[in-house]
């Protein structure tokens, strides 16, 4: 990524910063430290970093709704209704996230570069979670419906990624 800098003798504090394609504008007072201004252009590059990810990622956020719809109608007996499923470029460790009540599923970014085999499990346990919010007995009776599943869980866990162990949080 290129940066551009232009010290401004007007702003006095702020550092302001854009892109113009693949270009980051920094837009920063003149005078300004040049470690603190390394450090907030390190910042903006993550954050433009990810948002170009994400949009990639999400680009045609069909394709993934479209394969939780062919699992749905595949492994859920009762067709389990998905508000949206999208990818998400800040789950590191956690490979899923769902939210139960709002119906919003959200799929670590890592799993794009995984065996399809692996994403449809967590698909399916993320699925799951609608019915059952909890790891208890029944939610594995149907994650395991998935006749790949505890292959798949040796996989995320050999990459370090875990399961959503926070569904308490949205549960309310
Ligand atoms: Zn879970």
């Amino acid at each position: 990524m290129e940066v551009k800098i232009n010290f401004s003798r007007k702003r006095i504090r702020t550092i302001g910063a854009r892109m113009v394609g693949d270009t980051m504008h920094i837009n920063a007072p003149a005078g300004i430290p040049q470690e603190r201004l390394q450090r907030v252009i390190d910042k903006f590059k993550i954050r433009f970093e990810k948002r170009k990810l994400r949009q990639e990622l999400n680009k045609t956020p069909e394709t993934l709704q479209e394969i939780a719809r062919r699992l749905n109608r595949q492994y859920f007996s009762v067709k389990l209704e998905i508000k949206s499923i999208e990818y998400s470029v800040h789950q590191d460790r956690i490979f899923g996230l769902c939210n139960h009540r709002t119906k919003n599923i959200k799929i670590s970014y890592r799993l794009k570069e995984m065996p399809d085999w692996v994403r449809n499990y967590v698909i399916i346990h993320e699925l799951a979670h609608i019915i059952e919010h909890n790891h208890g007995e029944n939610f594995w009776n149907i994650v395991n419906r998935y006749s790949l599943s505890e292959r798949a869980r040796g996989y995320l866990l050999a990459k370090g990624l875990e399961s959503n162990e926070s569904e308490k949080d949205v549960e309310d």
